[in-house]
Protein backbone atom coordinates (compact mmCIF):
# COMPACT_ATOMS: atom_id res chain seq x y z
CA UNK A 1 0.00 0.00 0.00
CA UNK A 2 1.59 3.95 -0.58
CA UNK A 3 1.09 6.98 1.32
CA UNK A 4 1.01 10.26 -0.03
CA UNK A 5 0.97 12.88 2.72
CA UNK A 6 -0.42 15.85 2.17
CA UNK A 7 2.80 17.63 2.51
CA UNK A 8 3.94 16.21 -0.99
CA UNK A 9 0.98 17.19 -3.06
CA UNK A 10 1.82 20.53 -4.32
CA UNK A 11 4.60 19.41 -5.46
CA UNK A 12 3.24 16.38 -6.85
CA UNK A 13 -0.41 17.93 -8.83
CA UNK A 14 -0.72 20.13 -11.39
CA UNK A 15 -3.85 22.04 -13.17
CA UNK A 16 -3.58 19.81 -16.30
CA UNK A 17 -3.35 16.53 -14.25
CA UNK A 18 -5.76 17.54 -12.16
CA UNK A 19 -8.25 19.09 -15.77
CA UNK A 20 -7.22 15.16 -17.40
CA UNK A 21 -8.46 14.05 -14.43
CA UNK A 22 -11.83 15.46 -13.58
CA UNK A 23 -12.42 15.51 -17.27
CA UNK A 24 -12.00 11.86 -17.93
CA UNK A 25 -13.97 10.87 -14.97
CA UNK A 26 -16.79 12.87 -15.49
CA UNK A 27 -16.91 11.55 -18.96
CA UNK A 28 -16.98 7.69 -17.65
CA UNK A 29 -19.71 9.06 -15.57
CA UNK A 30 -22.15 10.08 -18.25
CA UNK A 31 -21.30 7.21 -20.10
CA UNK A 32 -22.38 5.04 -17.30
CA UNK A 33 -19.13 3.59 -16.57
CA UNK A 34 -18.43 5.39 -13.40
CA UNK A 35 -20.31 5.74 -10.61
CA UNK A 36 -20.63 7.88 -6.98
CA UNK A 37 -21.80 6.26 -4.09
CA UNK A 38 -24.63 7.90 -1.54
CA UNK A 39 -22.97 10.77 0.33
CA UNK A 40 -23.01 10.25 4.06
CA UNK A 41 -22.74 14.03 5.89
CA UNK A 42 -22.46 13.76 9.68
CA UNK A 43 -22.58 16.56 12.55
CA UNK A 44 -20.93 13.86 14.81
CA UNK A 45 -21.75 16.12 17.92
CA UNK A 46 -18.01 16.75 18.90
CA UNK A 47 -15.99 20.19 18.19
CA UNK A 48 -19.31 21.02 15.98
CA UNK A 49 -17.16 19.35 13.22
CA UNK A 50 -19.35 17.98 10.24
CA UNK A 51 -18.12 14.47 9.24
CA UNK A 52 -18.48 11.94 5.80
CA UNK A 53 -17.67 10.10 2.89
CA UNK A 54 -17.80 10.47 -0.55
CA UNK A 55 -17.15 7.32 -2.75
CA UNK A 56 -17.34 5.90 -5.78
CA UNK A 57 -16.18 3.36 -8.47
CA UNK A 58 -14.71 3.73 -11.50
CA UNK A 59 -14.38 1.04 -13.99
CA UNK A 60 -12.94 2.75 -16.98
CA UNK A 61 -10.19 4.33 -14.57
CA UNK A 62 -9.98 1.81 -11.99
CA UNK A 63 -10.15 3.75 -9.59
CA UNK A 64 -12.23 2.74 -6.48
CA UNK A 65 -12.63 3.72 -2.78
CA UNK A 66 -13.72 7.03 -1.06
CA UNK A 67 -12.69 10.24 1.06
CA UNK A 68 -13.24 10.95 4.51
CA UNK A 69 -13.26 13.99 6.27
CA UNK A 70 -15.04 17.37 6.57
CA UNK A 71 -15.25 20.67 8.62
CA UNK A 72 -13.64 21.32 12.38
CA UNK A 73 -14.77 25.55 12.26
CA UNK A 74 -12.20 25.77 15.47
CA UNK A 75 -8.94 24.08 14.19
CA UNK A 76 -7.73 26.79 13.03
CA UNK A 77 -8.06 28.94 15.93
CA UNK A 78 -7.47 26.26 18.57
CA UNK A 79 -4.56 24.23 16.83
CA UNK A 80 -3.57 26.19 13.82
CA UNK A 81 -4.29 23.50 11.34
CA UNK A 82 -7.14 24.18 8.61
CA UNK A 83 -10.45 23.42 9.06
CA UNK A 84 -11.41 21.44 6.25
CA UNK A 85 -9.82 17.87 6.70
CA UNK A 86 -9.94 14.66 4.20
CA UNK A 87 -7.79 11.48 3.38
CA UNK A 88 -8.19 9.75 0.14
CA UNK A 89 -8.49 6.37 0.51
CA UNK A 90 -7.97 3.80 -2.77
CA UNK A 91 -8.63 0.21 -2.88
CA UNK A 92 -7.76 -2.64 -5.74
CA UNK A 93 -11.13 -3.01 -7.69
CA UNK A 94 -9.91 -6.94 -8.12
CA UNK A 95 -9.32 -7.58 -4.85
CA UNK A 96 -10.37 -4.92 -2.39
CA UNK A 97 -6.96 -4.72 -0.94
CA UNK A 98 -6.29 -1.11 0.38
CA UNK A 99 -4.16 0.49 -2.63
CA UNK A 100 -3.10 3.98 -1.03
CA UNK A 101 -4.16 6.49 1.08
CA UNK A 102 -3.57 10.22 -0.13
CA UNK A 103 -3.98 13.57 1.78
CA UNK A 104 -6.89 15.24 0.38
CA UNK A 105 -6.77 19.07 1.79
CA UNK A 106 -4.92 20.91 -1.43
CA UNK A 107 -6.40 17.59 -3.88
CA UNK A 108 -10.24 19.10 -3.07
CA UNK A 109 -9.57 22.77 -4.18
CA UNK A 110 -7.52 21.04 -7.09
CA UNK A 111 -9.87 18.89 -8.27
CA UNK A 112 -13.11 21.60 -7.39
CA UNK A 113 -11.43 24.23 -9.70
CA UNK A 114 -10.91 21.60 -12.35
CA UNK A 115 -14.58 21.21 -12.66
CA UNK A 116 -15.54 24.20 -13.34
CA UNK A 117 -12.63 25.16 -15.79
CA UNK A 118 -13.75 21.83 -17.67
CA UNK A 119 -17.51 23.48 -17.41
CA UNK A 120 -15.15 26.42 -18.93
CA UNK A 121 -13.89 25.00 -21.63
CA UNK A 122 -16.62 23.11 -23.22
CA UNK A 123 -19.22 25.78 -22.37
CA UNK A 124 -18.26 29.37 -22.18
CA UNK A 125 -17.83 31.33 -25.56
CA UNK A 126 -14.84 31.01 -27.37
CA UNK A 127 -14.48 34.94 -26.77
CA UNK A 128 -15.26 35.32 -23.28
CA UNK A 129 -13.06 37.84 -22.20
CA UNK A 130 -13.73 39.04 -18.95
CA UNK A 131 -14.17 36.24 -15.73
CA UNK A 132 -16.36 37.44 -12.93
CA UNK A 133 -16.31 36.31 -9.05
CA UNK A 134 -18.72 35.91 -6.59
CA UNK A 135 -16.39 34.75 -3.64
CA UNK A 136 -13.11 35.76 -2.41
CA UNK A 137 -12.51 33.12 0.16
CA UNK A 138 -9.77 29.88 0.10
CA UNK A 139 -11.47 28.11 -2.49
CA UNK A 140 -12.14 31.22 -4.83
CA UNK A 141 -8.39 31.53 -5.69
CA UNK A 142 -7.72 28.14 -7.10
CA UNK A 143 -10.80 28.43 -9.27
CA UNK A 144 -9.45 31.28 -10.55
CA UNK A 145 -6.38 30.71 -11.29
CA UNK A 146 -8.13 27.64 -13.13
CA UNK A 147 -10.59 29.60 -14.87
CA UNK A 148 -7.79 32.24 -16.24
CA UNK A 149 -5.95 29.25 -17.99
CA UNK A 150 -9.10 28.20 -20.02
CA UNK A 151 -9.92 31.53 -22.61
CA UNK A 152 -8.05 34.66 -23.21
CA UNK A 153 -9.27 36.62 -20.59
CA UNK A 154 -8.11 40.32 -20.42
CA UNK A 155 -9.68 41.30 -17.07
CA UNK A 156 -11.25 40.17 -13.73
CA UNK A 157 -14.07 41.67 -11.97
CA UNK A 158 -15.15 40.42 -8.50
CA UNK A 159 -17.75 40.65 -5.78
CA UNK A 160 -17.77 39.44 -2.32
CA UNK A 161 -20.22 39.57 0.78
CA UNK A 162 -17.05 40.94 2.64
CA UNK A 163 -15.02 43.22 0.75
CA UNK A 164 -11.54 42.68 2.66
CA UNK A 165 -11.07 39.33 1.26
CA UNK A 166 -10.88 41.01 -2.81
CA UNK A 167 -7.12 41.18 -2.49
CA UNK A 168 -7.41 37.55 -2.48
CA UNK A 169 -8.30 37.79 -6.08
CA UNK A 170 -6.75 41.11 -7.20
CA UNK A 171 -3.43 38.70 -5.86
CA UNK A 172 -4.57 35.91 -8.43
CA UNK A 173 -5.40 38.36 -11.58
CA UNK A 174 -1.82 39.82 -11.07
CA UNK A 175 -0.48 36.64 -11.06
CA UNK A 176 -1.53 36.42 -14.59
CA UNK A 177 -0.50 40.14 -15.62
CA UNK A 178 -4.45 40.84 -15.85
CA UNK A 179 -6.02 43.91 -13.89
CA UNK A 180 -8.95 43.62 -11.06
CA UNK A 181 -11.89 45.28 -10.44
CA UNK A 182 -14.12 44.97 -7.24
CA UNK A 183 -17.81 45.48 -8.60
CA UNK A 184 -21.20 45.69 -7.19
CA UNK A 185 -23.43 42.40 -8.50
CA UNK A 186 -24.82 44.42 -10.96
CA UNK A 187 -21.56 45.23 -12.24
CA UNK A 188 -21.44 41.25 -12.95
CA UNK A 189 -23.45 41.79 -16.64
CA UNK A 190 -19.80 42.67 -17.47
CA UNK A 191 -18.71 39.11 -17.23
CA UNK A 192 -18.70 36.68 -20.13
CA UNK A 193 -18.36 33.97 -17.45
CA UNK A 194 -18.85 33.76 -13.64
CA UNK A 195 -17.88 32.07 -10.74
CA UNK A 196 -19.77 31.36 -7.67
CA UNK A 197 -17.71 30.34 -4.83
CA UNK A 198 -19.55 31.14 -1.55
CA UNK A 199 -20.81 29.39 1.56
CA UNK A 200 -23.76 31.25 1.07
CA UNK A 201 -27.20 29.82 2.62
CA UNK A 202 -29.49 32.89 0.39
CA UNK A 203 -29.27 33.64 -3.31
CA UNK A 204 -26.49 36.29 -4.53
CA UNK A 205 -26.68 36.37 -7.90
CA UNK A 206 -30.15 37.29 -9.16
CA UNK A 207 -30.88 36.50 -13.39
CA UNK A 208 -30.67 40.72 -13.63
CA UNK A 209 -27.17 40.31 -12.99
CA UNK A 210 -26.13 37.76 -15.94
CA UNK A 211 -26.10 39.19 -19.18
CA UNK A 212 -26.96 36.90 -22.51
CA UNK A 213 -24.61 34.42 -23.78
CA UNK A 214 -22.72 34.19 -20.17
CA UNK A 215 -21.38 31.06 -18.72
CA UNK A 216 -21.99 30.49 -14.90
CA UNK A 217 -19.99 27.91 -12.87
CA UNK A 218 -21.73 27.58 -9.67
CA UNK A 219 -19.27 25.87 -7.28
CA UNK A 220 -20.48 27.14 -3.43
CA UNK A 221 -23.69 24.77 -2.79
CA UNK A 222 -22.26 21.85 -1.92
CA UNK A 223 -25.12 20.73 0.63
CA UNK A 224 -28.95 20.88 1.87
CA UNK A 225 -29.24 24.22 2.48
CA UNK A 226 -26.97 26.24 0.57
CA UNK A 227 -27.79 28.72 -2.49
CA UNK A 228 -25.83 30.88 -4.56
CA UNK A 229 -28.18 31.95 -7.63
CA UNK A 230 -31.87 32.86 -7.96
CA UNK A 231 -34.20 29.98 -9.33
CA UNK A 232 -35.19 32.17 -12.37
CA UNK A 233 -31.27 32.10 -13.59
CA UNK A 234 -31.48 27.98 -13.45
CA UNK A 235 -34.74 28.76 -14.97
CA UNK A 236 -33.80 30.69 -17.35
CA UNK A 237 -30.30 28.68 -18.17
CA UNK A 238 -29.87 25.77 -20.11
CA UNK A 239 -27.97 23.58 -16.75
CA UNK A 240 -25.48 20.92 -16.63
CA UNK A 241 -23.83 19.37 -13.75
CA UNK A 242 -21.82 16.74 -12.75
CA UNK A 243 -24.08 14.30 -11.64
CA UNK A 244 -27.60 15.19 -11.42
CA UNK A 245 -28.49 12.92 -8.40
CA UNK A 246 -26.39 15.59 -6.30
CA UNK A 247 -27.65 18.36 -8.25
CA UNK A 248 -31.20 18.50 -7.14
CA UNK A 249 -30.42 17.11 -3.73
CA UNK A 250 -27.90 18.82 -2.24
CA UNK A 251 -26.29 20.96 -5.28
CA UNK A 252 -27.58 24.49 -6.30
CA UNK A 253 -30.71 22.82 -8.79
CA UNK A 254 -32.01 21.81 -5.29
CA UNK A 255 -34.12 25.15 -4.85
CA UNK A 256 -35.46 25.67 -8.49
CA UNK A 257 -36.55 21.79 -8.89
CA UNK A 258 -38.30 22.30 -5.28
CA UNK A 259 -39.92 25.19 -6.24
CA UNK A 260 -41.04 23.85 -10.02
CA UNK A 261 -38.69 26.40 -11.96
CA UNK A 262 -36.51 23.58 -13.80
CA UNK A 263 -37.50 20.02 -14.34
CA UNK A 264 -35.04 17.11 -13.20
CA UNK A 265 -34.91 16.08 -16.54
CA UNK A 266 -33.44 19.59 -18.02
CA UNK A 267 -30.58 18.91 -16.09
CA UNK A 268 -28.02 16.90 -18.28
CA UNK A 269 -24.56 15.67 -17.17
CA UNK A 270 -21.46 18.12 -18.40
CA UNK A 271 -20.09 14.68 -19.27
CA UNK A 272 -22.38 14.17 -22.04
CA UNK A 273 -20.84 16.70 -23.36
CA UNK A 274 -17.39 16.16 -23.45
CA UNK A 275 -18.39 12.51 -24.86
CA UNK A 276 -20.49 14.71 -27.54
CA UNK A 277 -23.66 13.05 -26.95
CA UNK A 278 -24.73 16.40 -26.00
CA UNK A 279 -24.46 19.59 -28.50
CA UNK A 280 -23.25 21.83 -25.34
CA UNK A 281 -23.77 25.81 -26.13
CA UNK A 282 -26.04 25.90 -28.91
CA UNK A 283 -26.04 29.77 -29.35
CA UNK A 284 -24.07 32.90 -28.19
CA UNK A 285 -27.06 33.98 -26.60
CA UNK A 286 -27.21 31.53 -24.67
CA UNK A 287 -26.45 31.48 -20.62
CA UNK A 288 -25.06 28.12 -19.75
CA UNK A 289 -24.88 26.85 -15.76
CA UNK A 290 -22.84 24.53 -14.35
CA UNK A 291 -23.88 22.74 -11.24
CA UNK A 292 -20.63 22.05 -9.97
CA UNK A 293 -21.45 19.78 -6.70
CA UNK A 294 -18.42 17.89 -6.08
CA UNK A 295 -18.00 14.44 -6.11
CA UNK A 296 -16.26 11.53 -4.66
CA UNK A 297 -15.24 10.35 -7.91
CA UNK A 298 -13.57 13.39 -8.75
CA UNK A 299 -11.58 13.28 -5.39
CA UNK A 300 -10.58 9.66 -6.46
CA UNK A 301 -9.27 10.51 -9.61
CA UNK A 302 -7.11 12.90 -8.79
CA UNK A 303 -5.69 10.85 -5.99
CA UNK A 304 -4.81 8.12 -8.18
CA UNK A 305 -3.05 10.27 -10.62
CA UNK A 306 -1.33 12.11 -7.61
CA UNK A 307 -0.47 8.23 -6.41
CA UNK A 308 1.17 7.45 -9.55
CA UNK A 309 2.87 10.90 -9.79
CA UNK A 310 4.44 10.39 -6.57
CA UNK A 311 5.73 6.58 -7.36
CA UNK A 312 7.01 8.06 -10.36
CA UNK A 313 8.72 10.56 -8.77
CA UNK A 314 10.10 8.46 -5.67
CA UNK A 315 8.23 10.12 -2.67
CA UNK A 316 5.32 7.89 -2.40
CA UNK A 317 5.87 5.99 1.11
CA UNK A 318 5.02 2.09 0.73
CA UNK A 319 3.79 0.22 3.27
CA UNK A 320 3.50 -3.60 4.09
CA UNK A 321 -0.40 -3.32 5.03
P1 LIG B 1 -14.03 30.18 2.80
O1 LIG B 1 -14.54 30.14 4.19
O2 LIG B 1 -12.57 30.28 2.58
O3 LIG B 1 -14.73 31.37 2.00
C1 LIG B 1 -16.12 31.56 2.08
C2 LIG B 1 -16.56 32.56 1.05
O4 LIG B 1 -17.99 32.72 1.16
C3 LIG B 1 -15.97 33.95 1.25
O5 LIG B 1 -15.88 34.59 -0.02
C4 LIG B 1 -17.01 34.65 2.13
O6 LIG B 1 -16.95 36.05 2.04
C5 LIG B 1 -18.27 34.10 1.50
N1 LIG B 1 -19.43 34.07 2.40
C6 LIG B 1 -19.47 33.59 3.67
N2 LIG B 1 -20.72 33.69 4.15
C7 LIG B 1 -21.48 34.24 3.15
C8 LIG B 1 -22.84 34.59 3.04
N3 LIG B 1 -23.69 34.41 4.04
N4 LIG B 1 -23.27 35.14 1.87
C9 LIG B 1 -22.40 35.33 0.84
N5 LIG B 1 -21.09 35.01 0.90
C10 LIG B 1 -20.64 34.48 2.03
O7 LIG B 1 -14.63 28.87 2.11
P2 LIG B 1 -14.09 28.09 0.84
O8 LIG B 1 -13.19 27.01 1.29
O9 LIG B 1 -13.62 29.06 -0.16
O10 LIG B 1 -15.43 27.37 0.33
C11 LIG B 1 -16.45 28.10 -0.31
C12 LIG B 1 -17.64 27.19 -0.57
O11 LIG B 1 -17.27 26.17 -1.51
C13 LIG B 1 -18.15 26.47 0.66
O12 LIG B 1 -19.57 26.49 0.64
C14 LIG B 1 -17.64 25.05 0.47
O13 LIG B 1 -18.43 24.10 1.15
C15 LIG B 1 -17.77 24.93 -1.03
N6 LIG B 1 -17.00 23.86 -1.66
C16 LIG B 1 -17.56 23.24 -2.72
C17 LIG B 1 -16.90 22.22 -3.36
C18 LIG B 1 -17.50 21.55 -4.56
O14 LIG B 1 -16.98 20.53 -5.01
N7 LIG B 1 -18.55 22.07 -5.13
C19 LIG B 1 -15.64 21.81 -2.90
C20 LIG B 1 -15.06 22.51 -1.83
C21 LIG B 1 -15.75 23.52 -1.21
Amino acid sequence: MWIVPEREIADLMTREAAFAAVENVFAAMARGDAYNFPVIREAIGHEDALYGFKGGFDRAGGALGLKAGGYWPHNLERRQIINHQSTVFLFDPDTGKAQAMVGGNLLTALRTAAASSVSIRHLARKDARILGMVGAGHQATFQLRAALEQRAFDKVIGWNLHPDMLPNLEKVAAEFGLPFEAVELEGLRAADVIITITSSFDAILMSEHVSDGTHIACMGTDTVGKQEVEPALIARATVFTDEVAQSVTLGECQHAVAAGTKAQADITELGAVINGTHAGRQSEAEVTLFDGTGVGLQDLAVAASVVDLAIEKGVAIEVDF
